[in-house]
């Protein structure tokens, strides 16, 4: 095998949500950047078809702008940006297309110039005492040296960081992992007899979780909202009877709760959030995982057959597609400069160093038909602040996505695609703005200023609840 060498201001690894929004924030704020991901394709868990969370809290404020908005706004010139809207349980959210996302992407990393490097994994990394000076990039016909200043790690399971000798976690004292889960579309859905269903059988709908989104209505008057908003955005619980009488039928595997949101005005297309394997697999175990992809498969096609049999508006709608790949929550989590705690996601708590917010409820899936789901205190937001992003024992090294630094609680919010957005667009602005500023040691950089930088960029800090 050849070995290859690069250069590179910003390496930023790992091309989904948090990834893209590194990249395009480091090379927006004057860095070369290089944007490295294993799979074909750059977007990772933003093409599962799943809603956007955490861009806007529980009342509807929008608390992730910036970076993130200048890719939906790609999207909404595509017509693929359905939203904002509520779920009348506790969250409101965008939806996009995910086959159109994929262009969007492409679209903005291109309008920066960040440097693309697809089917490309990083299997080794180089340090000389606490700064990283390369990672190892494994492609199919050759390897190769990738130098940089600066080092992102937003590979979701924070590979980089552990190479690095950052402290990961695993899990917390239960052991737990969340399950993993295969989303999929179906197409041809007909909005007004599904929602006049949802409308006529509030039993079956998880709504009003949190006081701020119930706001003294009942659950009768919540389901006529969401028939109002005219959009298929539901939540079947799993112990209501529509979804549970099927798990008792034996017609869909037990699942807490299916979830469908739009995708595609234009395909009348819907993304189904319906199936688990809940055996505390851990998702870096690549074989471990392959080994529940046939089952999971035989889940996704029982549900559509019994939405096809069962769900008005359903009977004429057809499999579009799954996931590109299986859905994985929970992995390691890097320990860094501060870690957020649960406790104060789920009140709310404001900080000084905060360089984004989040605003989704704490939401650990589990087996069977459990999953706690928490809500963020007055349907407001929470800070998460820039020690999040800084892993221990490493100088030249962020983190963004779903692997910061957080406890096993609390990382059932800051896992959303909004807050890796939001986390990617602080990490890539911290790193150009020590390379600029020639910081050896991401811990140089004033908060301040940085914290000045993204607001200048769009980026929501303050000012909502
Ligand atoms: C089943 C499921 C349902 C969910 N539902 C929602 C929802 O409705 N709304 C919401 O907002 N969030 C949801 N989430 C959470 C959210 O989708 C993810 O936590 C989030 O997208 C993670 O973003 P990320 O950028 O940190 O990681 P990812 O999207 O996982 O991207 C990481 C990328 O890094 C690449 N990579 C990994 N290791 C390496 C390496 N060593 N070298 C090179 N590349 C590497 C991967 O291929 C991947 O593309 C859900 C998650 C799952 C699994």
């Amino acid at each position: 095998m050849t070995l290859k060498y690069l250069n590179y201001d910003v390496a930023v690894i790992g091309g989904g949500a948090a990834g893209i929004a590194a990249a395009i924030a480091a090379a927006k704020n004057g860095s070369r950047t290089i944007l490295v991901e294993a799979g074909p394709i750059f977007g990772g868990e933003l093409l599962s078809g799943m809603s956007i969370d955490g861009v806007l809290n529980g009342r509807g404020e929008w608390i992730i702008r910036g970076v993130a908005e200048e890719i939906f706004e790609e999207c909404r010139k595509m017509d693929a940006l359905i939203g904002p809207l509520h779920d009348f349980r506790l969250i409101c959210y965008v939806c996009v297309d995910p086959e159109i996302m994929k262009i969007a992407i492409m679209r903005v990393l291109d309008r920066y110039n960040v440097t693309p490097a697809l089917y490309t994994q990083v299997s080794d990394v180089v340090t000389d005492g606490d700064t990283v000076r390369s990672v190892v990039l494994t492609h199919k016909n050759q390897r190769t040296v990738l130098s940089a200043k600066y080092f992102i790690d937003a590979s979701g399971d924070g590979d980089v960081a552990m190479m690095a000798g950052a402290p990961t976690e695993l899990s917390d004292a239960s052991g737990d992992l969340q399950p993993l889960s295969l989303m999929f579309r179906m197409s041809g859905v007909e909005n007004e007899p599904f929602l006049r269903f949802v409308r006529d059988n509030a039993a079956s709908l998880a709504v009003g979780e949190s006081e701020a989104v119930r706001a003294g209505r009942t659950d009768e008057e919540l389901a006529q909202a969401i028939y109002d908003q005219g959009e298929p955005t539901v939540f079947f619980r799993g112990n209501g009877p529509f979804l549970g009488g099927a798990i008792q039928r034996g017609e869909v595997a037990p699942t807490a709760l299916i979830m469908i949101m739009p995708t595609s005005k234009a395909r009348k297309e819907v993304c189904v959030n319906a199936t688990r394997v809940a055996e505390n697999i851990n998702g870096v175990n690549a074989l471990d995982v392959s080994r529940v992809v046939s089952r999971l498969m035989e889940q996704v096609w029982s549900t559509v057959n019994f939405l096809k049999e069962r769900c008005p508006g359903f009977e004429n709608a057809s499999f579009a597609g799954m996931a590109p790949r299986v859905g994985i929550r929970e992995t390691r989590r890097v320990m860094g400069e501060y870690v957020l705690s649960g406790d104060e996601a789920a009140k709310a708590v404001k900080q000084r160093d905060v360089i984004t917010k989040g605003a989704h409820h704490i939401d650990i899936h589990q087996d069977g038909t459990r999953q706690v789901r928490i809500p963020i205190a007055d349907g407001g937001s929470y800070d998460i602040p820039f020690g999040c992003l800084i892993p221990k024992n490493v100088r030249n090294l962020l983190t963004a996505g779903r692997c910061i630094s957080t406890d096993r609680i609390a990382n059932g919010t800051t896992r959303m695609m909004g807050q890796c957005m939001g986390t990617g667009h602080a990490a890539g602005a911290a790193a150009a703005m020590c390379i600029a500023a020639g910081h050896d040691d991401v811990r140089k950089l004033a908060v301040s200023a940085l914290q000045g930088r993204l607001r200048e960029q769009g980026a929501v800090l303050d000012g909502t609840h």
